[in-house]
């Protein structure tokens, strides 16, 4: 299997399911499994990369996959709006720092993600939960200077108030780089109300 020179292979393709509903980010190899399996229904956005594949026995001819930045695929879909109603996302750093813009939430500066901590608005020893509704982004020093205190025994200020993603939401947050295209179809399916979609837009309206 070879690809076009110039095209990253490292770029991952977003699956959605036939609805349209975005599922996970994919390789290329596992697009390419994809189209061999013939469950691709139909993809948009923009051409990722032209995968060559062997030759065929009887026609000689070299088979060529192009793969797109979004792919809908069919099968396996039984129940998955069931459960996305449920869906409660993996807590894990690297999301939390993403949800948060990788701004501290007390006092509003961005940090590179080694210098970021996870800090429990209300903390784990007063029975807070390690949950994203009381969990958020915060850099060492407001987090040692918090320390074992709610935001109003510390007399600091929380920036944002911390929410819990939904699927789609969470599909964002886990993209290594995800393009234009992809953060527009993925914007169209989070919630209106969602602090993200904000932010996103916004990015967006200055990219373009
Ligand atoms: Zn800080």
């Amino acid at each position: 299997m070879t690809a076009n020179p110039g095209s990253d292979l490292n770029q991952q393709a977003l699956r959605t399911d036939v609805s349209g509903m975005p599922l996970e980010w994919i390789s290329y190899r596992q697009a390419v499994r994809f189209y061999h399996l013939d469950v691709v229904a139909y993809t948009c956005g923009a051409l990722l990369y032209e995968v060559h594949g062997g030759i065929n026995a009887i026609t000689g001819k070299r088979s060529i996959v192009e793969v797109n930045s979004i792919i809908a695929t069919r099968g396996n879909v039984k129940g998955i709006h069931k459960i996305r109603q449920h869906y409660l996302a993996p807590l894990n750093n690297t999301a939390l720092f993403k949800r948060d813009g990788h701004m501290c939430l007390y006092c509003g500066n961005k940090f590179r993600s080694k210098l970021l901590s996870r800090d429990h608005v209300t903390p784990i020893s007063r029975q807070g939960q390690d949950a994203w509704n009381n969990v958020v982004t915060a850099c060492r020093r407001c987090n040692n200077h918090k320390a074992g205190r709610t935001p109003e025994e510390a007399g600091m200020e929380l920036l944002a108030i911390p929410f819990t993603p939904t699927h789609a939401e969470y599909v964002y947050l886990q993209g290594r780089r995800v393009l234009a295209d992809q953060m527009k179809f993925l914007l169209a399916h989070f919630p209106r109300t969602s602090p993200l979609h904000d932010r996103l837009s916004r990015e967006m309206n200055t990219l373009v």
